[in-house]
């Protein structure tokens, strides 16, 4: 039902000092840049092949991004799939017993449709389903 790694969602501290690695070190071309208001997170897109490197930095103190990287540190947040509707791959997800972090699908950045299942669910990993036009 998914398919493919839609991009790989990495927390940073700061945005232009990583993107200075992305770019510089390893060659990749900055896509965009959007600030995602609801989630309190500055997203930057680097597409690679056939998914995108998704750089997120917080925008507010108390950010769930904020929150990971005082727990963790920077690093690999989540994980997307895309799925090709995001309402049947929930529906099929709530069948599965699998715990959802969002009932319903919501705005996610680049105009995706989004939705996370929870860590608890999924071996540990912050899994992102992703429905794109
Ligand atoms: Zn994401």
């Amino acid at each position: 039902m998914v398919t493919k790694v839609d991009h790989i969602g990495i927390a940073v501290s700061n945005l232009d000092e990583t993107l200075k690695f992305y770019k510089e070190v390893l060659g990749l071309k900055l896509e965009g840049v959007e600030v995602v208001e609801d989630q309190r997170v500055k997203v930057a897109f680097l597409p690679i092949g056939d998914t995108e490197i998704e750089l997120l930095e917080s925008t507010q103190l108390d950010g769930p991004i904020a929150k990971f990287i005082e727990k963790k540190g920077e690093g690999i947040q989540h994980i997307a799939f895309r799925v090709e509707s995001i309402k049947d791959a929930l529906e099929e997800m709530r069948q599965k017993g699998i715990r959802l972090i969002d009932e319903q699908p919501r705005y996610g950045a680049g105009g995706a449709q989004i939705a996370f299942l929870h860590p608890k669910s999924t071996h540990g990993v912050l899994v992102e389903l992703c429905e794109r036009k």
